[in-house]
């Protein structure tokens, strides 16, 4: 087996996203469910059931963009998934189906052929479980997703509401008297800002798994494909999944108001993974970590610029006023000393800068202290002085106020470590 380069991606990130309907469990008569999942609130301990997104239907959204890159990219994809249908090789008919052959009868071979022949597999695992008598092949996921849940700071603010829908018919022969004219049913819609997280690991992309003595081996590709390009592949396919918000159901008429709040995208040459957005700490904790466990790991952060308009201005208007203050004391403590007859006394030039040294210092931390930021919030100051706190680390924690831009450059960083190999 030879040595070479891996790539490891985690994401994390907090996304505001209004009315949403983009994970729906099911429907009592006319009435639409959105999916709930039991949270703890950290401190309190208490429960609350808040909605969220499942990880199967992010991971359904990122195949469904893997497989449309890997068609313009020359790389093999199953008839079924193709289609956006993942049964990824479950038994005999969807392998025969998907492949068009018959499935190979030793376990390493079927593992092999299901890579070479579907990119969507080779990156997001099967489970080959045929009913009688067959053995089972299976194949780990190496992208890795999971619920998205309200963020802490926003939980307790979550709501879920069901909002009604009618269709009208009236007027038209389709329609009896008695039933009004009109359908009507209910969709339950929800608004939060959600913590989410996805992990691409291309340690074992284009290799195999299942059989111990031959994992990590390579495959061999048809002429066009390689490891290289589907690594390349699949971070194309996380740039568009994030740049377009690509999963979720009800888009066409449940479409959300979505805006980035913040994400981090860690590059490193092996695990490491960002910690979790739950709070927003975790920019902070994602720095703390760096210093202490590194895999040439590189940090590429958005923060959304909105966040910091208030904190910016409220500063700046604050430190105008401080510093009025400042000039106003120290002329009256010159007119003092005029008063005593003692001005020529003191050295002003050098008085003056040793004071408005120590009254800044001391003014902007108490500034920074004080319950006076009032409508400036906690999550607002969070990210100041994470941007702060980053300052001099450029070389491993860049910061970007623009969403596009942030994915851009970590992708295209991400794309030259593959082909470095
Ligand atoms: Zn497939």
């Amino acid at each position: 087996m030879i040595l070479m380069s891996n790539i490891f991606l985690s994401i994390r990130g907090r996304i505001l996203v209004n009315v949403e309907a983009l994970n729906m469990t099911e429907s009592v008569g006319n009435y639409v469910k959105h999916r709930r999942v039991p949270v703890i609130m950290p401190g309190t301990y208490t429960t609350y059931f808040v909605p969220a997104v499942s990880g199967e239907s992010i991971a359904h959204g990122y195949q469904a963009v893997l497989a449309e890159e890997a068609e313009k990219n020359g790389i093999p994809v199953c008839n079924l998934c193709k289609k956006g249908y993942f049964l990824k090789s479950t038994n005999d008919k969807v392998f025969e189906s998907s492949f068009g052959i018959k499935p190979p009868d030793s376990e390493a071979d079927f593992e092999r052929t299901v890579i070479s022949k579907c990119l969507v597999e080779d990156v997001g695992g099967f489970l080959y479980a045929p009913r009688a008598g067959g053995k089972n092949v299976k194949r780990t996921s190496n992208f890795f997703v999971g619920y998205m849940i309200p963020t802490k700071e926003s939980l307790e603010g979550t709501v879920i509401e069901p909002q009604l829908h009618s269709r009208y018919a009236l007027g038209t022969p389709f329609v009896e008297r008695e039933q009004m004219g009109q359908m009507l049913y209910y969709v339950e819609l929800s608004s939060a800002v959600y913590a989410f997280s996805f992990d691409l690991d291309s340690k074992f992309i284009g290799r195999t798994t299942f059989v111990l003595e031959k994992a990590g081996e390579p495959v061999t590709f048809r002429q066009g494909d390689s490891r290289e390009k589907r690594i390349s592949v699949s971070i194309n396919a996380v740039s568009n999944f994030l740049r377009e918000t690509l999963f979720g159901a009800k888009r066409t008429r449940f479409l959300p108001v979505v805006d980035w709040e913040s994400m981090i995208m860690a590059l490193s040459d092996d695990v490491w993974t960002t910690p979790s957005p739950f709070t927003t700490n975790y920019t902070e904790n994602s720095l703390r970590k760096l210093e202490k466990t590194n895999e040439n790991t590189k940090l590429f952060v958005y923060i959304n610029p909105t966040l910091l308009e208030d904190t910016s201005v409220y500063v700046k208007k604050k430190t105008e006023e401080l510093l009025n203050n400042f000039y106003e004391a120290l002329e009256d403590f010159k007119k003092r000393l005029e008063e005593k007859g003692d001005v020529n006394i003191v050295n002003w030039q050098e008085f003056k800068k040793k004071k408005l040294e120590e009254f800044l210092d001391r003014k902007v931390n108490e500034l920074v202290e004080s319950g006076d930021l009032k409508y400036v919030s906690k999550v607002q100051k969070k990210y100041a002085d994470f941007i702060e706190t980053a300052k001099g680390k450029e070389n491993k924690v860049k910061i970007y106020y623009n969403f596009e831009e942030c994915v851009k450059e970590a992708v295209e960083e991400a794309k030259s470590r593959v082909s470095k190999e």
